[in-house]
């Protein structure tokens, strides 16, 4: 595994959606969630909007925890 790899750490497969600030490991965000890493909290929107999609990814090599918005 090369320190700047972009091949998914779940499955192998390249184009990761998602890398590690802690330890640049690399990740699918499907392949993460079917391991239950990847929590996924959809906020209802308004009348109009579709709301917002926050994730939180634990990092299975450093445990770091990272959150955005999907
Ligand atoms: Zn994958
Ligand atoms: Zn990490």
């Amino acid at each position: 595994m090369g320190l700047f790899s972009t091949d998914c750490e779940y499955c192998g497969g390249s184009g990761a959606d998602e890398t590690c600030n802690g330890c640049g490991l690399a990740v699918h965000y499907d392949c993460a969630r079917e391991k239950g890493h990847l929590q996924v909290k959809q906020e209802s929107g308004g009348l109009l909007s579709s709301g917002t999609t926050y994730y939180r990814w634990n990092c299975p090599n450093c445990g770091r925890v990272k959150e955005g918005q999907a």
